[in-house]
């Protein structure tokens, strides 16, 4: 087995490593290492989770320090480039403490932020810089930085960038960095436009691959519910309670949606059914994207909604479920989003909902990762509870809801857990939309069948997680309302 001290990384180094805990290095960092501090350029392919922020991140603060250069007036010694706010705060972080024994200067830049602020923090320059491509060009045409000094340049989540229209950025960074620094390139995927790119940026690189081209995960189940775009609301409200059953204990579940304005209405849904969950997407402000990820990294929020663009690129351990709410238009995004989960050595579950219009797009998912994809079956009676007092429909204000309509807790063809017989009664869930009001503070736990209809053998009953808890104070109808979900 290889550790990080045969790659040849300095003491300050390993000493960060150590106390971040990290003993043995990942694949991408086991290749990368070595060439990198021989200052070759280096071609990645790999996605986030596989360790390629400290591949690149750690050779580099040992030539960094090898060098010995000063900091240069309004520039930097070692630039990264990545796609998000989230992603640059991600390797800013990471950089911090890789490099904390090393004395290097880490800063970062982003859209969206005080442009005057960054001015001033970048005057007398830093050794690495992390930033989107969008902001640092709007420092440099202020004359407010220039690239000059960089040694070391590194393009993360190349694919993405270009993704989001930073083509032409790219390019013309590329011809203000110094023509003899060194290149990291990571991109996920290999499409043309991005070998067109790394020919332009790379001399000679040595190509380090961890994940074939567009290959899914092997950890990752991956599952397909064939479903009406009007019926994918019920149905995620129907799962989410866990009154449908899906393979796997909910952890975290990260969901996407093609548009923001799809992902706020799949929250503010999903909160009328009493399930908490918080949206990231363009446009929320920064601290509101930074909050919704903290809660649902602690734990608080285990729901996140997210676009395509905002969730690029984010680390979060331990989201056992990725869920599919719109298929991506593009199959190398399909890739993306369900390489959230299963990270660090889990396992992990995607659920693709597909309605008819989208046929196309599995398709292309399929023909392009080789991936089967389980179909699933629909809930009983499915159909009605959409059409009736289904569980996407609020009641009317002051009114408890009465369903004429029965959502069985457990539907047929489930799959059910070890343990998990019978779902017991439905109960006060019921009750209240048999006109009882469910005033009570544990009506909603009471209401939940207690085995959980999905899942693997030995998993625990674990949709209580995702209801917002509601205590007597609430709403008159609270009981009623969060029933419904
Ligand atoms: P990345 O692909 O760079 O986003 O890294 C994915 C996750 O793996 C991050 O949470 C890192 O902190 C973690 N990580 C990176 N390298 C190692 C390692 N050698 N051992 C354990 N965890 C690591």
């Amino acid at each position: 087995m290889t550790h990080f001290e045969d790659l040849g990384l300095s003491q300050p180094v390993l000493q960060a490593l150590d106390l971040k805990g990290y003993s043995t290095p990942t694949p991408i960092q086991e290749q990368a290492i070595p060439p990198v501090l021989e200052g070759r350029d280096l071609l990645g392919i790999a996605q986030t989770g596989t360790g390629k922020t400290a591949a690149f991140m750690l050779p580099s603060i040992d030539r960094l320090r090898e060098s010995e250069n000063r900091i240069p007036f309004k520039s930097c010694r070692m630039l990264v480039l990545a796609p998000t706010r989230e992603l640059v705060q991600q390797i800013a972080t990471s950089a911090k403490d890789y490099g904390a024994l090393a004395g290097l200067k880490v800063q970062s830049i982003v859209g969206g932020t005080s442009v005057n602020k960054d001015r001033n923090k970048l005057h007398r320059g830093t050794d690495i810089l992390i930033a989107t491509p969008g902001r640092l060009l709007d420092l440099i045409d202020q004359k407010a930085f220039n690239l000059n000094g960089v040694e070391v340049l590194v393009l993360d989540e190349a694919d993405q960038m270009l993704d989001l229209g930073f083509i032409h950025a790219l390019r013309q960074i590329n011809r203000l960095v110094p023509k003899d620094r060194q290149t990291l390139f990571f991109s996920a995927t290999m499409p043309k436009q991005i070998k067109e790119l790394v020919s332009g940026y790379c001399t000679n690189p040595v190509q380090v691959s961890v994940t074939p081209e567009s290959t899914t995960a092997e950890r990752i189940e991956q599952y397909l519910f064939m479903v009406q775009q009007d019926e994918k609301q019920a149905l995620i409200e129907l799962i989410l309670s866990r009154r449908h059953g899906v393979p796997g204990d909910f952890e975290r579940v990260l969901i996407f949606t093609r548009t923001k304005h799809g992902a706020d209405r799949v929250v503010k849904k999903l909160g009328r059914a009493g399930i908490a969950a918080n949206a990231i997407h363009g446009n929320k402000s920064q601290p509101q994207r930074q909050r919704a990820l903290d809660e649902f990294r602690r734990g608080k929020t285990n729901i996140l909604i997210a676009t395509d663009v905002a969730a690029r690129g984010i680390d979060i351990p331990g989201v056992s479920h990725v869920i599919n709410y719109e298929l991506p238009n593009v199959p190398e995004q399909y890739v993306h989003r369900i390489g959230r989960t299963a990270r660090a050595g889990k396992d992990g579950v995607a659920i693709a909902f597909c309605a008819e219009d989208e046929r196309a797009y599995l398709k292309d998912i399929r023909r392009k990762t080789g991936a089967e994809l389980d179909r699933l079956p629909l809930p009983d009676n499915f159909r009605a509870v959409v059409e009736g007092e289904g569980p996407t429909k609020p009641p009317p204000r002051g009114q408890t809801r009465v369903s004429k309509k029965k959502i069985k807790p457990k539907p047929a063809g489930a799959p059910r857990p070890e343990g998990g017989s019978k779902p017991k009664k439905p109960g006060a869930k019921h009750q209240a939309r048999k006109g009882k009001p469910a005033g009570k503070p544990g009506a909603n736990s009471g209401g939940r069948p207690s085995g959980k209809p999905g899942g693997k053998p030995g998993g625990k009953g674990g949709g209580g997680r995702f209801h917002k808890r509601r205590g007597s104070g609430g709403r008159p109808n609270g009981g009623g309302r969060s029933n419904a979900g």
